[in-house]
């Protein structure tokens, strides 16, 4: 029997947007087994928590699997990518595309991984046009100044980074 195909999609998830949420589907239609894999606390200077961007992503990907979510498995992690990608197997690694701002970053970040273990492939993959511009950064600053972001994150997200804002607003 073949080894089953196992795919990472890492990112920081800051928080999770439908954008990531449609990479993710389309990424279990390319791999049998997909690892997403949240970067912790990094220089970035992320909004949530590790362990709570973790949660969210978790429940969003029940939501969309009805339960049976064998195939797809949240991890965070703190380690070189290559070496988490080693540590479970994987020799995909998953990508969204967006714009063209996207992809010099990429194209680095690509070639460079692919230097360290010229083994792992990177795949990319597009969102649906109406999620493609989507970014966690720009939820943030729209959510921040009370703007609806209910088009571009799920409902359960929205719920949250509403939560999150007013108390940041309560000081
Ligand atoms: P990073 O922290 O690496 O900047 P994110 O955690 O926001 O990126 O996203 C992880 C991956 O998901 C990246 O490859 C990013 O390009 C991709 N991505 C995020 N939002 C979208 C989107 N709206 N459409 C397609 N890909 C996306």
């Amino acid at each position: 029997m073949t080894q089953p195909l196992i795919g990472v999609y890492p990112g920081t998830f800051d928080p999770v947007t439908n954008g990531h949420m449609d990479i993710i589907v389309r990424s279990t239609r390319v791999v049998d087994q997909l690892i997403v894999a949240i970067a912790g606390n990094d220089g970035k200077g992320p909004l949530f928590p590790v362990e709570e961007r973790v949660a969210m992503l978790e429940d969003e990907i029940a939501s969309i699997t009805n339960g049976d979510g064998s195939k797809i498995k949240v991890m965070s992690f703190d380690i070189l990518l290559m070496d988490f990608v080693g540590s479970v197997g994987a020799s995909v690694i998953l990508r969204g595309l967006r714009a063209v701002s996207d992809f010099e970053y990429e194209f680095q970040m690509a070639g460079m991984n692919a230097r360290l273990n010229p083994k792992v492939e990177t795949v990319f993959l597009m969102a649906s046009d109406r999620n493609q511009f989507i970014s966690s950064r720009f939820v943030k600053e729209i959510g921040r100044l009370g703007g609806d972001i209910g088009h571009f994150v799920p409902p359960r997200i929205k719920t949250r980074l509403t939560e999150r804002f007013a108390r940041e607003r309560e000081g």
